[in-house]
C-alpha cells in the first residue's frame, strides 16, 4: 500500500526506528517526525546508569548519528507538541497548527507519575528524560546528605545503584514487600533486597510517604513515612511508576485504555498504528493484551507499526513478540525474557540463588514463559528462543545450555 505521508508522533526510540524503518521498506514519500522535546533521538537507558553516574554526556546517547539523520530526509519538528488528533477529519492537531494526515504512526511514549503535593517542591526529582537526567546529575553533583529513593522499581533500583556508585546515602522507600516484586515476583525480589543492602542502601519495605516536609526555602528537608519514621533528605527521586502520554488523543475516536488499543497488527484505527510505551495490544502468543515499558519492544514494535502502515489488511503480520529487558543495577545485570506470573513453576538451571548468579526458568501449562537471569546473558538470549520456539518446560530444563 501506498501513502501520500506518514506522521509519527514521539521521537525518541521507536518513533526513529519507525522512521528508519519506513525508508528501509523503500517509502520515499514525506514522513514527518514530531516531537516535543528540543533534542535530537535519544536513548533512555543510560539516563539512569551512565549519564547519571556522570561518565557519559549527552552526545553518547544520540539514537542515530546526524548524518544519518540527514540521510533519512525526514521533516523533523522538535519542539512541537500533538495537541489532538480527529480519525475521521484525520485532523491531526499540533502547537504548530494543524494539518491532515494520511498514515499516523503514535509513539508517544509514557511520563512519571508525581507524588501528590510534592509538584514543584525543590529538590524533588523524576526521571524519564534528558533534561531531568541533567537536573538529577548536578543534584548529585552538589554531595546531597541522603538521597530519599521512592519506589523500588526500575528506576528506584536503578537511581539507587548509581547513588551508591557515587557513594552518596541512600534511603529507598517501597510499600510492596520486596524491590521489583510485580515483576519478579517476592523470592527474586529479596535477592534484589539484599543486593541493595549489602552495597549500603537503608531499604524499607511495606511502607509508603505520608508526606514531604521542606524547609524555610521551600526545598525538601524530610520525609515522613507512614510508619512514623522521618527521614531527613536534601534530595528525593520519585519512581513510582508511568503514565501512557495519551490526552491528546482523548475523543480522536481511537480506543484509549491505558495506553492506545490496537489490534493484533498493531493497527489502532484506519491508516493508523501505534508502538512502545504508549501502545497496547493482544500479544496472541502469550494470550495477554499487554502494554510493555522496555527498550526492545518499542524498537521491534516501532518497526512492526511503521511496516504495518505500508501492508494491505490481508497480508497484516500479527506482532507476537517474547518481551525481555535488561535492568543493570551494581554489578548485577537482571534479564528476563518472556511473561512470568507468581503461580509459574520454577526451575533454577545454572547457579544458585544464593550466590545472585542464576538463570531460571518459568512454566505455565506445561510450556516454557519466561527467563530470568542474573549475570547470566547467554542463557537468558538461549532459552528466549526456545520460548519463541514454543517448546515445553520439560524440554527445556532437559536442553541444558
Ligand atoms: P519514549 O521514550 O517515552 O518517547 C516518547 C516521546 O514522545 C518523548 O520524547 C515524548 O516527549 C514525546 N511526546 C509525548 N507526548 C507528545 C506529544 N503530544 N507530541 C509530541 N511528542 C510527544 N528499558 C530496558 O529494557 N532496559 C533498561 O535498562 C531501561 N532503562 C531505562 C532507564 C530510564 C531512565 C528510562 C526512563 C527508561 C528505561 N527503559 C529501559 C525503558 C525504555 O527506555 C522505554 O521503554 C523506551 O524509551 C520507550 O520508547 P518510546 O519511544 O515508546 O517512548
Ligand atoms: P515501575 O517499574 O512501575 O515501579 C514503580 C514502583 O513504585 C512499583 O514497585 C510501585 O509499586 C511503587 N510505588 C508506586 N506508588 C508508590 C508510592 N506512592 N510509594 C512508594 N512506592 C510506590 O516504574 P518506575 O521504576 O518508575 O519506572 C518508570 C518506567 O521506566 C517504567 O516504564 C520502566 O519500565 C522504565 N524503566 C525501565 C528500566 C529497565 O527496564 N531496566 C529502567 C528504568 C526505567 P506498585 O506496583 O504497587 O504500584
Amino acid at each position: 500500500m501506498n501513502r501520500k505521508s506518514i506522521h509519527v508522533v514521539g521521537a525518541s526510540l521507536a518513533g526513529i526506528r519507525a522512521a528508519e524503518a519506513l525508508r528501509r521498506r523503500g517509502f520515499s514519500n514525506r514522513i514527518v517526525l514530531i516531537g516535543d522535546e528540543p533534542h535530537l533521538p535519544y536513548d533512555r537507558p543510560p539516563l539512569s546508569k551512565q549519564v547519571l553516574a556522570g561518565s557519559w554526556d549527552a552526545d553518547r546517547i544520540q539514537l542515530t548519528k546526524p548524518e544519518k539523520l540527514e540521510d533519512l530526509d525526514l521533516d523533523l519538528r522538535l519542539g512541537v507538541r500533538a495537541t489532538g488528533f480527529d480519525l475521521d477529519s484525520r485532523t491531526l492537531a499540533t502547537s504548530n497548527g494543524d494539518e491532515v494526515v494520511d498514515g499516523l504512526l503514535i509513539a508517544t511514549g509514557a511520563r512519571c507519575r508525581t507524588l501528590p503535593g510534592t509538584e514543584g517542591m525543590g529538590g524533588v526529582h523524576v526521571l524519564r528524560d534528558l533534561d531531568q537526567a541533567m537536573a538529577l546529575r548536578a543534584a548529585l553533583d552538589a554531595e546531597p546528605e541522603r538521597v530519599v529513593v521512592v519506589g523500588a522499581g526500575f528506576i528506584g533500583a536503578e537511581v539507587a545503584a548509581t547513588c551508591r556508585e557515587r557513594s552518596v546515602e541512600v534511603t529507598m522507600v517501597e510499600a510492596l514487600n520486596t524491590p521489583l516484586a510485580r515483576v519478579l515476583g517476592d523470592q527474586v525480589g529479596e535477592i534484589c533486597a539484599e543486593i541493595h543492602r549489602q552495597h549500603g542502601v537503608d531499604l524499607r519495605t511495606n511502607v509508603g510517604v505520608a508526606r514531604v516536609e521542606v524547609d524555610s526555602e521551600g526545598r525538601v528537608a524530610n520525609v515522613v513515612l507512614t510508619d512514623g519514621a522521618e527521614v531527613a533528605a536534601d534530595v528525593v527521586v520519585v519512581g513510582i511508576g508511568v503514565v501512557p502520554n495519551t490526552e491528546w488523543l482523548e475523543g480522536s475516536g481511537l480506543t484509549i485504555d491505558n495506553g492506545v488499543l490496537c489490534d493484533g497488527t498493531m493497527l489502532a484505527g484506519p491508516g493508523v498504528t501505534a508502538a512502545g510505551d504508549v501502545a497496547r495490544w493482544p500479544n496472541h502468543r502469550f494470550d495477554e493484551v499487554m502494554r510493555v515499558e522496555h527498550w526492545d519492544n518499542a524498537i521491534e514494535q516501532g518497526v512492526h507499526a511503521a511496516e504495518r502502515l505500508l501492508t494491505d489488511e490481508v497480508d497484516a503480520r500479527p506482532f507476537t513478540p517474547v518481551p525481555w529487558f535488561w535492568s543493570d543495577q551494581y554489578d548485577r545485570k537482571i534479564q528476563l525474557a518472556g511473561r512470568i506470573r507468581p503461580d509459574d513453576d520454577v526451575e533454577v538451571v545454572t547457579g544458585t540463588l544464593e550466590a545472585h548468579r542464576f538463570a531460571a526458568l518459568y512454566g505455565r501449562k506445561g510450556k516454557l514463559v519466561g527467563v530470568l537471569g542474573f549475570n547470566r546473558p547467554r542463557h537468558v538470549m538461549q532459552y528466549k528462543t526456545m520460548i519463541e520456539d514454543g517448546i515445553s518446560f520439560a524440554d527445556a530444563i532437559a536442553a541444558g545450555v
